[in-house]
């Protein structure tokens, strides 16, 4: 990439600068805030996005410091960051979904500019932020109902060579567990499928900033722009991945609370029990197992569950 003058939104950083911003949803009062870091030299165009689920903190505040420490006099190439995509969630501390029309904004992509406030949205996003990368992190973790070990998932795009640098990214961000799956509508399944290398990482959860995950988003940021040349020196040593490819989401089929038997990280095999479901007044509605073997991704840690709600994730083969 030629050094140019880069403008999302209200941010316009000419080479060799930094701008911060708002990137506006049109038809919607959505305004992402966002940082442009143009760097003094030719690199590749990263781009980071946090908050498209406005309740996991770790990922949220790792972008905000990314962005204000990074110097764009040492930077090769450029780096856009979303500090907060769905703004609104964040605000009214909402699960999953934005609350302007109550749709998880990472089911929507690649959305639709004349659409609901998701839809909307992830068109803005898709186009401003994803689609001009050449490589794309997006920062996630547990929901403010979620407690999980970290993981990083990645999608095939059907291109070895896109593939390969998805792995790359994902190996120098440094988490243990790499899930091959696919999320449609995701945002990392829209960058995938325009052969853009990307990653989905998640770490923390309970509405938590805690300084573990923190500190992972913080270091996987970090390897992932020295591995890219984007900023100078080696990315820190990581330890080996392990990637699986059996993604099993369970659901719940009840109205009532959830009582999980099961921590993330645990390993379980097919058809243990992983909680069961009782009603209001405590009879059991259903006993809930494993669909296969594997390490628990995460648990749902808030009792109040609907049908369809998810209640857990079991991913292997171990
Ligand atoms: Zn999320």
């Amino acid at each position: 990439m030629t050094p140019d003058t880069l403008a999302i939104g209200s941010a316009r950083a000419a080479p060799g600068t930094k701008a911060t911003g708002f990137l506006d949803v049109p038809g919607t009062p959505i305004r992402m805030p966002l940082t442009i870091v143009n760097g003094s030299a030719p690199g590749p165009l990263l781009s980071i996005t946090a908050g498209v689920h406005g309740g996991e903190y770790p990922g949220i505040e790792a972008a905000i410091r990314t962005a204000a420490a990074l110097d764009p006099r040492d930077v090769r190439g450029a780096v856009v960051v979303v500090h907060i995509v769905d703004v609104p969630a964040f605000h009214d501390r909402a699960i999953y979904v934005c609350p302007l029309d109550g749709k998880n904004p990472n089911r929507v992509f690649p959305g639709n500019p004349s659409g609901t406030a998701s839809e909307r949205l992830a068109h803005t996003l898709l186009t401003e932020v994803i689609a001009r990368a050449e490589y794309y992190v997006d920062l996630h973790g547990g929901d403010l109902n979620e407690a999980l070990v970290p993981f990083t998932i990645v999608l095939p795009s059907g291109d070895t060579e896109v593939d390969a640098r998805t792995m790359g990214l994902a190996r120098v961000y440094g988490i243990p567990y790499v899930v091959r799956g696919r999320v449609a509508g995701s945002t990392y399944s829209a960058a995938a499928q325009r052969k853009i290398p990307a990653i989905l990482t998640e770490a923390g959860g309970q509405g938590l900033l805690d300084e573990t995950s923190l500190a992972t988003h913080l270091r996987g940021l970090r390897n992932v722009m020295r591995h890219l040349g984007i900023i100078p020196g080696a990315p820190e040593p990581t330890p080996a991945v392990t990637v699986l490819t059996e993604l099993h989401w369970v659901a719940s089929e009840h109205a009532g609370l959830f009582y999980p038997a099961v921590a993330p990280g645990d390993r379980v095999a097919r058809g243990q029990r992983v909680g069961e479901t009782r009603d209001y007044f405590g009879a059991v509605l259903a006993e809930v197992s494993a669909p296969g073997d594997g390490v628990v991704l995460f648990v749902v840690t808030t009792p109040a569950t609907n049908p369809g709600d998810p209640l857990f994730a079991v991913a292997g083969p171990l």
